[in-house]
């Protein structure tokens, strides 16, 4: 009987602690602009990052997280902030670390607006879904059972257990709300004194990302069409791809905020992410013709990337690790799918070598 109080009170402090979860980052890269960044669940997930744009004439919000409980702590640092309401949200993509959150923002205002790309709502009301559901409902129970087993032996991971149980209750219970108006290339707001054009470049990282761009203030905030440091290429769009970053890199910007990690105050890391891709494209379309697979096309690039890898991770292990994952080998088997006739908007599943 001791030893199932003992576990019950671990249990429930465990539980308390991931209901107490740290209060996310804020970053204000411009008056009233303020990047809100959130601490991952464990080891199971993590969120993209969430701007606010605050003015006198209410608040676009530019992201919500991927659960209820984080855009609910970004919504309470916004309302610290301002009494103005949230009248627009913007979700970039389809990713679900960047929008199932939006209910708190839909609950709390009854007036409020839902904005992405055509093609990103097309992909949420199914596709996003349906590729979601093996991980939420086989994957990551799965997970949390062997976890389980593993936490009863060893008290130290109750922390792990207890977050990861708390990210799969929140997905699986948010309430997705679609978005009420969409946009092909362009969308323009004023709102308070700010222009806010809302943006597409064509597919890139999805079908439908959804950039904002404030001329005034010279910001832009990609969603993960570009991200610090490690761009994740899965299930993208290569030579269109390269096109948006050109198109990126055209523009007056003083600070790009990325889909993770911190802001730049300059462009060095998208000249080195787009430096990678165009050598992939290069090297892969050679390396087809030459009749490799896309994996003995992965081993045969790699050395020559080194130097290239290295200016985007430091050399850091995981990272390149990341580099080598995320960057060259999902990019590289979709510059192959590229090369055997046009890409549909489908989403096409993880490469397994
Ligand atoms: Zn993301």
């Amino acid at each position: 009987v001791a030893k199932t109080v003992i576990a019950l009170l671990i249990a429930l402090v465990a539980a308390e602690q991931s209901q107490n979860r740290p209060a996310p980052t804020q970053t204000e890269i411009a008056p009233g602009v303020i990047v809100f960044s959130t601490a991952p669940y464990g080891d199971v997930g993590l969120d993209g990052n969430s701007i606010a744009i605050l003015s006198n004439d209410g608040v676009l919000v530019f992201d919500t997280n991927g659960t209820p409980a984080a855009a609910s702590a970004v919504l309470s640092q916004i309302r610290a902030r301002t009494d103005r309401p949230v009248r627009f949200v913007v979700n970039s993509h389809w990713h679900w670390d960047h929008w199932y959150g939006t209910e708190v923002y839909a609950n709390a205002f009854p007036g409020l607006h839902v904005i992405t790309h055509e093609k990103t709502r097309a992909m949420m009301m199914g596709p996003a879904i349906e590729f979601n559901r093996p991980g939420l409902e086989r994957d990551l129970p799965r997970y949390l059972t062997s976890l389980e087993q593993r936490a009863a032996n060893d008290a130290s991971l109750q922390p792990k257990l207890q977050e990861g149980r708390f990210f799969l209750d929140q997905k699986k219970n948010a309430h997705l709300v679609q978005a009420d108006v969409t946009f092909s290339e362009r969308l323009t707001i004023h709102m308070g004194g700010h222009e806010i054009q809302i943006l597409n470049f064509g597919r890139g990282v999805t079908p439908g990302d959804t950039m904002l761009y404030l001329p005034n203030d010279k910001i832009l905030l990609t969603g993960d069409v570009i991200v610090n440091p490690i761009t994740f290429a899965l299930s993208c769009f290569p030579s269109e791809w390269i096109a948006v970053l050109q198109k990126i890199d055209a523009l007056d910007v003083k600070v790009i905020v990325t889909g993770h990690g911190a802001p730049l105050h300059d462009k060095t890391l998208l000249h080195a992410t787009l430096d990678v891709f165009r050598t992939l494209l290069r090297a892969g379309r050679e390396a087809k013709q030459r009749g490799l697979t896309a994996d003995q096309a992965k081993e045969d690039i790699l050395p020559t990337l080194r130097e290239q890898m290295v200016r985007i991770t430091n050399d850091d292990p995981r990272l390149n690790a990341n580099f080598k994952t995320q960057m060259v080998d999902w990019f590289l088997h979709r510059v192959y799918d590229e090369a055997d006739g046009p890409l549909t908007d489908a989403i096409s599943s993880i490469p397994r070598s």
